[in-house]
């Protein structure tokens, strides 16, 4: 069974390295299985990461990360993919920032961004930069200092929090955070 339900999920990563596409019903006719049988198998090549579930069908997925491995449009640093930020313009240009921290200084400065995604530095997912939840100033010193964590969850920022301290805040708190600091009285 488990056997079988492998070896059909590689055959249907196969279809799709092949086609780039497929609706579920197509591959319901192709692999002669039920309609409940192909969306699991999707949704487990899905969890994966193989492959994107679409309505009504799949698409292989982008290549892992596109977005790792670009310079920071602020601080010039390499990009990691765990804790990537992009800051979207109105104009369809898009920056690319180390960290969370300098992707909230990308967007405080800048007039026209209209959407930024930060990386759930848990869980590596992109997610909407003014829903997500920051730890400032945490232990966790992975890029810029102060450390800026981005988590789509404010149970795992709290998690993150109770470990290696640091404050907890919302977009807004932790972009007011950063000018402060960076106009701070010398
Ligand atoms: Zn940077
Ligand atoms: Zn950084």
């Amino acid at each position: 069974m488990t056997a079988s339900s492998l070896d059909r999920e590689k055959k249907l990563l196969e279809y799709l390295q092949a086609h780039g596409r497929a609706t579920i019903q197509e591959l319901v006719e192709a692999f002669g299985v039920s309609n409940m049988t192909i969306h699991r198998d999707l949704k487990k090549l899905e969890e994966a990461g193989h492959i994107q579930k679409r309505h009504g069908g799949a698409v292989l997925a982008e290549p892992p990360h596109p977005l790792g491995g670009y310079a920071c449009a602020m601080c010039g640093k390499p990009s990691a993919e765990r804790t990537i930020f992009l800051v979207k313009f109105e104009n369809g240009e898009e920056k690319r920032a180390c960290c969370a921290h300098c992707g909230l200084m990308i967007q405080s400065r800048a007039e026209t961004a209209w959407q930024s995604l930060t990386a759930d530095f848990l869980h590596g997912h992109m997610v909407s930069a003014n829903q997500a939840f920051y730890l400032l100033g945490s232990e966790i010193r992975v890029c810029c200092v102060p450390s800026v964590l981005s988590f789509a969850s404010r149970q795992d920022a709290r998690k993150f929090q109770m470990g290696f301290g640091g404050t907890l805040a919302g977009m807004e708190e932790a972009l007011a955070h950063l000018k402060s600091m960076m106009h701070a009285p010398k």
